[in-house]
């Protein structure tokens, strides 16, 4: 894997041979393989001729999931420079904050960006590529004609590009803290395309099919269609959805912003194969009164990350939704997106694991005192491979704290069993301390989930006097589900220790805070009760 293959360049190149079938969808408009050589070309010289974009150069993407951001990206990576996917979902100081940090020279944003941005604009002097507006402040050029008219014989400028220089700035999400941005070499990011396809064989391996059996399957699926319901600005949105789908000679359709029926409707028209979503996404879909109104026949792929999911999830999804190929996968920015990955019979017969590392990935469960664990024992998951990044952008402290002798450290606490499955039990920092006993979230929530009347649930530590900290849960219920703290108690009562039950439990039918990524933000969430340290004096 040393020698693992190619750079973003070879990516869009590849494209040219996969010719008219669509590479994007988004509404109305498709976007051919074809095409996007060329719009990418086309883009890539602008860059280079009009803005002197040169190699290692930063160009920032702030926008919307368009197809634009997809090209964007490609046009950036193929000459060398260093793409910065910023969140879209940050309010104009956040934006401000990734441009100075990233020290972008070109910026090409959407016309919210754009506004919400305003004046700083002016501070960051950069040059500013507007996509899909009009309205742009002076000196700053539209995109428009870029996407509209690439000239059929657009080829991308010549660049020397070596599979270790950087290539991507992802900015993690921020759960934990102030984003730092995780440099991703072209290496890393094509190490994550070959190992999600061999993973995804091994799925059908395990299934108990012969080799052509597989292949046949394969065949059968044909290019995949995968509906891109994450942000592309989140490494699993871009590295885990759209560069394995474009790899592949895939359609990649995409949504402006998540909303559950919508993706029912996409699937029906667009006759989507795959979909990787966060397990709240997937729970919204399930549990949607307008399920059955759409042939979803078409999907045979159905995987849950980013983020911890319930094996509740696993039953609810086959009870409501046709036969196909569930899986989960377990991953961070640091290390391009996906470290393991559970799918098929394993993912049945083992519902709460992240599963097994990929092909590209060495796991070990590390003590306080930096020594490997056997199985069955809690510690922090470390994580080594090709597709890990080198480091934080700018941050050479932060950058020692997580990445020592070619493992990084991701700061998520979990144990392997005998046969090499991962289970992550907490984030370091989420995991609660009762009365010297730890109580890890995951475990609470998921037996939280097994009530029928749940949609989703947060398992929080609350500071106490004299234990600690105790056990706080935030549950929403799902329409038309009934549930009283008490209720919830007996009903977990046999499920898990005494001490793991929560204490203080508030009951919603509010969706509980997310960030554009999907991932709970239990800091906010403690806030919001007043179950902060500081409120409790
Ligand atoms: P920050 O580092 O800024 O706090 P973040 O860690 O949320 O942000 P990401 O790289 O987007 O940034 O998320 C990675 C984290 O998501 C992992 O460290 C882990 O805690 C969680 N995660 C991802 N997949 C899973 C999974 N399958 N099960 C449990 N947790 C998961």
């Amino acid at each position: 894997w040393k020698h693992a293959p190619g750079h973003m360049r070879a990516l869009v190149e590849s494209s040219l041979e996969h010719g008219d079938t669509a590479a994007l969808v988004y509404g109305e408009e498709r976007v051919t393989h074809a095409e996007f050589y060329r719009h990418t070309a086309a883009l890539a010289r602008r860059l280079v001729d009009d803005y002197g974009v040169a190699k290692g150069d930063r160009v920032a993407i702030a926008m919307r999931n368009y197809p634009e951001w997809v090209v964007a990206y490609f046009a950036a990576t193929s000459i060398g420079a260093i793409a910065v996917p910023l969140n879209s979902w940050w309010s104009g100081p956040e934006l401000e904050f990734g441009l100075s940090d990233s020290g972008a020279t070109v910026l090409v944003a959407d016309r919210e960006r754009i506004e919400r941005l305003g004046e700083a604009l002016e501070r960051l002097e950069l040059s500013l590529i507007g996509v899909r507006t009009e309205e742009l402040p002076d000196g700053a050029r539209s995109w428009g004609a870029v996407l509209g008219e690439p000239g059929a014989d657009a080829r991308l400028p010549e660049a020397d590009l070596d599979p270790d220089e950087p290539c991507t700035l992802f900015y993690t999400s921020g759960t934990t803290g102030r984003p730092k941005a995780a440099v991703g070499s072209h290496r890393n990011l094509c190490t994550n395309i070959v190992s999600g396809s061999y993973s995804r064989f091994r799925s059908l391996m395990r299934l108990g099919l012969e080799m052509e059996e597989v292949q046949a399957y394969v065949d059968a699926l044909g290019p995949s269609v995968v509906l891109c319901v994450l942000p592309l600005f989140h490494a699993t949105g871009a590295q885990t959805v759209m560069l394995p789908t474009l790899a592949n000679g895939g359609t990649l359709v995409l949504m402006y912003k998540w909303a559950p029926e919508e993706a029912m409707r996409l699937i029906e028209r667009e006759r989507v194969s795959a979909i990787t979503a966060v397990p709240s996404m997937i729970s919204q879909m399930t549990s949607s009164p307008r399920l059955g109104d759409y042939d979803l026949s078409s999907l045979m792929v159905l995987a849950s990350g980013g983020a911890p999911a319930a094996p509740a999830l696993v039953s609810r999804t086959r009870r409501s939704m046709h036969e196909m190929l569930l899986g989960q996968g377990y991953g961070l920015t640091e290390c391009s997106a996906t470290a393991t990955t559970n799918g098929g019979s394993d993912y049945l017969l083992k519902p709460d694991s992240a599963g097994v590392p990929v092909a590209t990935v060495d796991i070990r469960i590390v003590d306080a005192a930096e020594q490997e664990l056997p199985p069955g024992e809690i510690g922090e998951v470390w994580i080594r491979g090709p597709g890990v990044v080198h480091g934080y952008w700018r941050r050479p402290e932060a950058t020692a704290a997580a990445f020592t002798g070619g493992w990084l450290r991701t700061g998520d606490l979990g144990r392997l069993d005998e046969e090499g499955f991962l289970y992550i039990v907490d984030r370091a920092t989420d995991m609660i301390i009762r009365g010297g006993e730890n109580v890890y979230c995951a475990e609470v929530e998921a037996a939280v989930h097994e009530h029928p009347a749940v949609g989703e649930v947060a398992v929080v530590g609350i500071p106490h006097e004299v234990l600690g900290e105790e056990v706080g849960a935030v549950v929403r219920l799902l329409p038309g589900g009934e549930l009283t703290e008490q209720e919830l108690a007996d009903f977990l009562e046999p499920r898990v220790a005494g001490f793991k039950i929560p204490s203080r439990v508030r009951i919603t039918t509010e969706d509980l805070p997310r960030n554009a990524a999907g991932k709970l933000l239990k800091k906010r969430l403690k806030q919001e009760y007043g179950w902060s340290p500081a409120d409790q004096g």
